[in-house]
């Protein structure tokens, strides 16, 4: 089957059986063929539709832009430890003088002395800061992140996360993506 659409382009949006995104961070997209196998298995139900349509001789569909899964997934509890959720944790700021620029990351306590790789010991830092630390511990260096790293709930990433929306949402998400969020007491 020849399909004329590029890939990568026209992601579904995939909501759990109770119509909220399986995932937030990262946000749960399948590819359109991910989406569409989904449909065929009898997996998920089709919520909303892009314009394009996809063309075999025997079939013709239109994308479907969101489906919610027909049984439902315990969510994750926990965002993945990604380099964006790092980022968004850190709302895109140095820890040590909030620079949006040249973002990369510091381990707080050096790897070289035992430092891990993980929530509480990783923070978004620009590459002077990062630089000037070095292998020192924060004391130091004199350098101590302005917020103590910690591992965020999906709740914590959402407040922040409403900061810096994604590149793309296509229209039809909306109503699912915000709609915890804005009835949401705090
Ligand atoms: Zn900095």
């Amino acid at each position: 089957m020849t399909i004329a659409v590029a890939q990568n382009l026209s992601p579904t949006l995939v909501l759990n059986a109770d119509f909220r995104p399986l995932s937030y961070y990262p946000l749960s997209l399948w590819s359109w063929q991910d989406a569409i196998k989904a449909v065929f298995l009898d997996r998920v139900t089709i919520l909303a539709e892009y314009d394009q349509t996809v063309r075999s001789p025997t079939f013709s569909m239109q994308l479907p832009s969101v489906v919610c899964l027909k049984s439902y997934v315990k969510p994750a509890r926990h965002p993945a430890f990604t380099r964006f959720n790092v980022f968004l944790r850190d709302r895109f700021q140095c820890q040590y003088c909030h620079s949006p620029n040249d973002l990369t990351f510091d381990h707080v306590i050096p790897r070289s002395k035992g430092g891990l790789t993980t929530w509480e010991n990783v923070v978004a830092a620009c590459s002077p800061c990062n630089l000037k630390k070095g292998g020192l511990m924060p004391r130091e260096a004199g350098m101590l992140p302005y917020q103590k790293p910690y591992q965020p709930t999906v709740h914590d990433l959402h407040n922040n996360g409403r900061l810096f929306p994604p590149n793309f949402l296509h229209e039809s998400w909306l109503d699912y993506l915000y709609w915890d969020s804005e009835l949401d007491p705090e």
